[in-house]
């Protein structure tokens, strides 16, 4: 079946179905795997700011925890489906398995467009969504975080939501919090350190020079932000270009410098939205080129780091031989089609739900800190970040290579496996 004629849990079943083919999971198993082991669906009242009710519907779906409590984000946006979020779910099952945290995979969401919403019909949607299922989440069930339109604020609502309706304070309950309320310190750039760490790994493996190294990065969002900064900090490469969308003339940039751009001064340029305003970045020597440009540069790491479905079979040909690594800080930025592409021409590639998982590594962090009630300075957040991630690439990769599988496949295979034990071991199957 074509997969641009998939939804989002079609894709999923689709992949898994791909991999499972591949392995000897017997066919009832699979049967499991392929369907969530909860959903819920409901309405969420709420009192709108002019006096009237206006009906939201919420979702929350539990693919599997046979690992530990399911775990996995919270979207707040308009086209938010069922489906979607299944898909969603299934991927987090993969991986926090292939990171190898104690969790399961979980997603949730609401059909709702967040800016049209004030502050208070925010607040009051976040503790709507928490009294329609607290009776099925918690620290030892199910755990969201924030995701696509939800905010750390938003966490502190529902987290304290959660704990009056519990009669304890909880805030193991949801992770993605404000420092404030038990949030973790790094979170905020684990997952683009995390792809960085990954990057280092590759290299090693590939006998390249970190410090001699170039990269191109799509986006200049959270992932891409902290990616830029590490690939500089802490591999002593250069980066010559990353991009964005500008919400104004709606069109994406690329934003290059032969020398190497300064993340931290284009952060300053930026909007909440990971817009870089063009004046300022011009007047500072930045050529800005077509939101295509990150592609095709002479690089050796490209990181697609802003959006799902950005190299395809149709554009995977503009990539420059001198290319080694891609590095997936977004989730699903290459297309099958891409990636036997990619395959063909011996580009190492790291898959999406192994590159970045430091998020969702840092997430299982901040629950571990709540419930020791004792926190990590920020280094040693970081530090434990790099061990998980690091064990996680390797172990990948040594599968990848004992099998002569693509890293993709690999990791799939690990994931897949390290789920199905757990369930034989509890005796589920
Ligand atoms: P973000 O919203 O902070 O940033 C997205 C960036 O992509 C912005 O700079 C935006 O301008 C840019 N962008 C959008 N469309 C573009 C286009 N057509 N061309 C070029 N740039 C474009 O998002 P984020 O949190 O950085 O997430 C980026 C990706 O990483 C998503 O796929 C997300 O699911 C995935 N991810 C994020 C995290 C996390 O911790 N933030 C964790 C795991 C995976």
């Amino acid at each position: 079946m074509p997969v641009n004629y998939l939804n989002a849990f079609e894709m999923a079943q689709h992949q898994f179905d791909a991999i499972a083919a591949k392995t000897n999971i017997d066919s009832e198993v699979r049967e499991v795997l392929r369907y969530p082991e909860r959903e819920f669906r409901f309405q969420i009242p709420v009192r709108m700011d002019n006096g009237k009710i206006r009906v939201f519907f919420g979702f929350r779906v539990q693919h599997n925890d046979a690992r530990g409590p399911a775990k996995g984000g919270i979207r707040f946006a308009a086209n938010e489906t069922l489906d979607t979020v299944r898909a969603l779910a299934m991927w987090m099952t993969w991986k926090t398995a292939v990171a190898d945290i104690p969790l399961g995979g979980g997603k949730g969401g609401v059909v709702v467009d967040p800016s049209t919403l004030s502050v208070g019909e925010k607040e009051r949607l976040c503790r709507g969504w928490i009294d329609q299922v607290w009776h099925d989440i918690g620290p030892r069930v199910d755990v969201p975080a924030p995701d696509v339109g939800t905010t750390p604020q938003m966490m502190a609502w529902m987290m304290d939501e959660y704990s009056k309706l519990a009669g304890h304070y909880s805030p193991s309950a949801i992770t993605g919090k404000p420092l404030g309320v038990g949030g973790s310190l790094g979170r905020t750039e684990a997952t683009g350190y995390g792809v960085v760490d990954c990057i280092r790994e590759a290299m090693r493996h590939l006998r390249l020079k970190p410090e001699n190294s170039t990269a191109a990065i799509q986006g200049f969002g959270n992932v891409a932000q902290y990616a830029a900064i590490a690939f500089k900090k802490n591999l002593g490469g250069k980066v010559i270009c990353v991009s964005c969308y500008d919400g104004n003339d709606k069109e994406s940039h690329t934003f290059s410098r032969k020398e190497g751009i300064d993340a931290e001064f284009l952060q300053s340029i930026t909007d909440q939205y990971g817009a870089i305003d063009k004046t300022e970045a011009k007047e500072a020597g930045y050529a800005i080129e077509d939101g295509n440009a990150w592609l095709a540069k002479k690089v050796d790491v490209l990181i697609p780091a802003a959006l799902e479905g950005q190299i395809t079979g149709d554009n995977a040909h503009n990539i420059d031989p001198q290319v080694r690594i891609i590095a997936e800080g977004a989730n699903g930025p290459t297309t099958p089609e891409a990636d036997a592409v990619l395959m063909q021409r011996g580009i190492f590639n790291i898959p999406d739900f192994l590159c970045n998982s430091g998020g969702v590594i840092c997430s299982y962090f901040e629950g571990v800190q709540n419930d020791m009630n004792y926190y990590w300075d920020h280094d040693a957040v970081l530090r434990r970040l790099d061990q998980k991630i690091t064990k996680a690439f390797h172990g990948v990769l040594e599968t990848a290579t004992k099998k002569d599988m693509h890293m993709r496949d690999a990791a799939y295979t690990i994931a897949i496996g390290r789920v199905v034990e757990a369930m034989e071991l509890r005796g589920w199957i």
